[in-house]
């Protein structure tokens, strides 16, 4: 290994070499008037430390890089509970990707102890990947399944379109780059890189011509090229054609890491690929078909009723335009079913990656606590069930649900928006009510501010306040009178009535107080008449 790794490292140039034939090719490429200099530079500010500072959007496997995949422990019901918190249904799907990575990421464990013991006895280990096809309609989660998986084990995760390929004339150059793709999230981590996760969708666009349901000549081509690259291949770590490339390499060449290596191993890639793959069902049927009457089954009515899960078979992959081989390539089949309304409404409502969330944390920054009712969210799931596109049509609805409470609400003295049914049926008319009902304030900082103390007020005592409009109002004169923030005012104006609003919580159970003017202008007048009445209302009842 060493005697490799001496080897590799007399035959790659230094990065001043690099740099010189970097600036040649360059050169030679857009003329003198293209300089390398700066770029130069900052490669060598790389050059002194090993460790660098974790930043961006990989943060997590700068963190501890490789420990994850060395440590590897997971078992598929493990797996399987995470994506339970992200993705609704597909529970087949679940378990047998569960599976599958289980198996692939124990098995390089394995294979890296046992190179440790007996180098020799680990490169003639034969071990069929567990490469995965994926069958399912857009947008049912398909890459929401595959990057929780890839997020969970901490391995870099690159997706693609197969269309992508089929289009370009270097179709191996570009197939290459998503392995050199992993390499860059796993900000040039080699090792992290070769266990990383390559999914590449609309798999059934590549197709071979030769069937009726293919679309793309060039599909098998393609075919051949991916299936060196599932195989085990050695993909170089710079593209000629990208300059962009090149430098990481020259970086990663200059911090001394990857042991002077210029290639990224294929063997360990968990390939994943995917697409709706329509007209595949009635291929299915057709063969099963064929089959019951090739045994003189009576009739077969039933082919309604055929599960794709347990029927769909490398034979039908084959007929559906796939070379043998390549199919052979990707043992595993994971089939996504289509969502229901029901299941859209299950994905806003308990999907920890929810779109309700985001439109929270959206109306929140702008200081505008927004809630979806239930009825509000069977409404949306059924309209977004209607646009055929998963859950993806739950982003349209909404969108087009809450364009204009987005652009008018936001620097009005609304602090609150309710999205229940009459929003959903009627959103106009209830955003006009809110936008008279409304005051202008001008600076969205004074609304952030009151939902500021709102949400400490909520976390701190579990009472929840609301403002009303007018309140918010004479917060902001009563605030710039005093030449105080609202935030600060607030805290003077309330700052004990956690006390009494407890107890009226205690007396009648009630969880939200509106502050009104009268609260700004008397509170303690205010809150005592709130405490009397709720004593009033515990004798009535
Ligand atoms: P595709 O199946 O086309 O790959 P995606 O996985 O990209 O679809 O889904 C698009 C988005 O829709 C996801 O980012 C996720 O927010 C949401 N989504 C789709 N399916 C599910 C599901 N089963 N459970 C929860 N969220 C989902």
């Amino acid at each position: 290994m060493s005697d490799k790794d001496d080897d590799s490292k007399k035959g790659f140039p230094d990065p001043e070499e690099i740099s010189k034939r970097l600036s040649d090719f360059l050169k030679s490429s857009f003329g003198e008037n293209v300089s390398f200099t700066t770029m130069m530079d900052s490669a060598n500010s790389f050059t002194g430390p090993t460790q660098e500072e974790p930043s961006g959007e990989n943060h997590d496997l700068r963190e501890e890089p490789q420990a994850k995949i060395h440590d590897f422990d997971l078992i598929p019901r493990q797996i399987k509970a995470h994506l339970d918190r992200f993705v609704i249904q597909q529970d087949e799907a679940k378990k047998a990707l569960a599976i599958a990575v289980c198996d692939h990421y124990n098995h390089a464990k394995y294979l890296r102890r046992l190179a440790k013991e007996d180098p020799d006895k680990a490169a003639s280990i034969e071990f069929a990947k567990q490469n995965v096809i994926i069958v399912g309609p857009t947008g049912v989660g398909k890459t929401y399944l595959v990057k929780h998986i890839a997020e969970l084990i901490g391995v870099p995760f690159v997706k693609a379109d197969a269309t992508k390929f089929s289009e370009t004339g270097y179709v191996g150059a570009d197939v290459d780059d998503l392995v050199r793709e992993l390499l860059r999230k796993a900000d040039g981590d080699l090792e992290l890189a070769e266990h990383g996760i390559i999914y590449i969708d609309e798999i059934d666009k590549i197709a071979s011509a030769g069937n009726s349901m293919g679309r793309d000549v060039s599909g098998r081509g393609v075919q051949t090229t991916l299936l060196k690259l599932m195989e085990e291949t050695e993909v170089p770590m710079r593209n000629p054609q990208d300059i962009q490339s090149q430098m990481q390499a020259m970086m990663e060449m200059s911090k001394g890491r990857n042991s002077g290596r210029d290639t990224i191993n294929t063997r360990h890639i968990l390939f994943i690929v995917s697409g709706a793959f329509s007209g595949l069902e009635q291929i299915v049927e057709k063969r099963l078909r064929q089959g019951a009457i090739g045994f003189g089954a009576a009739g077969s009515d039933d082919t309604n009723s055929i599960s794709l899960h347990e029927s769909v078979g490398t034979q039908d992959f084959i007929e559906f335009g796939f070379e043998a081989e390549f199919i052979g390539r990707l043992p595993v089949r994971v089939v996504c079913d289509h969502l229901e309304a029901a299941d859209l409404f299950d994905i806003m409502k308990y999907s920890e990656g929810s779109l309700i969330r985001q439109y929270e944390r959206e109306f929140e920054s702008f200081g505008i606590q927004a809630r979806f009712t239930d009825e509000a969210l069977e409404e949306i799931s059924e309209r977004a069930a209607k646009e055929k596109t998963g859950a993806r049509g739950l982003v349209t609805v909404c969108e087009r649900l809450l364009r204009n409470f987005k652009f008018e609400l936001p620097g009005t003295t609304v602090t609150e928006l309710s999205i229940d049914e009459e929003v959903a049926e009627d959103p106009e008319k209830v955003l006009q009510r809110l936008i008279e009902e409304s005051n202008s304030v001008g600076d969205t900082r004074i609304v952030s501010e009151i939902a500021a103390f709102r949400r400490k007020f909520e976390e701190e005592h579990g009472v929840k306040l609301t403002f009303e409009s007018e309140a918010v109002s004479r917060l902001a004169e009563l605030a710039e009178e005093r030449n105080q923030s609202v935030l600060q005012l607030c805290e003077e104006l309330f700052h004990d009535y956690q006390f009494g609003l407890k107890l009226i919580q205690k007396n009648t159970g009630q969880q939200s107080f509106p502050i009104t003017t009268a609260a700004i202008e008397r509170p303690d007048k205010y809150l005592s008449g709130l405490v009397v009445a709720s004593y009033r209302d515990d004798s009535e009842q």
